[in-house]
């Protein structure tokens, strides 16, 4: 039927056209979906840490050097090294000491935990600094200090990666520094990140004792000025899950390391 060739298309051919032609924009907005979920993981280290150095120093501010602060990154560097490879890797992670009541821990973008005196202040081991100090880099291996920036700010920080223009970089950072403080992890990322501080605990001391002391302590109070409860979900579930992970999996317990004396300094 050579005579059809130039016959306007039937309905049901359109149909057909549009039928794929909607698959296919469909199709690509989910691609596109997927792929800003999982942007984070374009970001190389070295655009992080470009974010970090304009973001820490809103916090640096309020650090002091001091000998709390030290003792907190020779911690820090015992856990570095049991680190798996690939979250080592031209990573450079470090404490930043405020000496401020606020009961709290926070991983910003550039490899950079933020511990509060509060926090040091609750703690009675090194073992349960140290525990928390590992769930802090596993929200890091995961990339979730990243993800809690917020999808707008994710697309400019890839493209301005990608584009290699850092004035776009500079852009993203404003709004940033705001979502950083203030946005919270899902009940799903506070697990991984449990998980993976626990068998870094194990790694470092070969056994987790004192892994759910300081969760469980903060079960115990109660109250709106605890900053780490208002960001992290209930610490009672959390300890329930630690105990049921150590006793599934056979984990040794064995003695708790008293404070350093630096940190032991801080109580009132
Ligand atoms: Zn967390």
């Amino acid at each position: 039927m050579t005579s059809d060739r130039n016959a306007p298309p039937s309905n049901r051919q359109l149909l057909t056209l549009l039928g794929i032609f909607g698959g296919f924009i469909i199709l690509a907005l989910w691609l596109i979906w997927l792929a800003v979920d999982n942007i984070v993981w374009l970001i190389p280290p070295q655009v992080e840490q470009q974010l970090g150095a304009i973001i820490a120093p809103a916090y640096e501010k309020f650090a002091q050097p001091s000998p709390a602060q030290d003792t907190l990154n020779q911690m820090l560097d015992r856990l570095e090294n049991n680190l798996p490879a690939a979250n080592r890797q031209g990573r450079n992670y470090q404490v930043l000491y405020i000496p401020e009541k606020t009961i709290n821990a926070v991983a910003l973008p550039g490899d950079t935990i933020i511990i509060y005196a509060g926090l040091v202040a609750q703690a009675q081991s090194e073992n349960e600094l140290m525990m928390v100090m590992g769930h802090e880099l596993g929200h890091f291996a995961n990339r979730d200090h990243l993800r809690r920036l917020g999808r707008g700010i994710l697309v400019q920080i890839a493209l301005s990666s990608i584009l290699g223009d850092s004035g776009a970089l500079g852009g993203a950072v404003a709004s940033a520094i705001e979502s950083v403080s203030g946005a919270q992890y899902s009940q799903n990322q506070e697990r991984q990140a449990d998980d993976f501080g626990l068998i870094l605990l194990e790694k470092t001391y070969g056994q987790v004792a004192g892994a759910t002391d300081f969760f469980a302590r903060m079960a115990a109070k109660s109250g709106g000025e605890l900053a780490f409860l208002a960001s992290h979900p209930s610490p009672k579930n959390r300890v329930v899950r630690l105990q049921s992970l150590i006793e599934k999996r056979n984990l040794k317990i064995g003695k708790l390391k008293p404070l350093p004396p630096t940190l032991a300094q801080n109580k009132k």
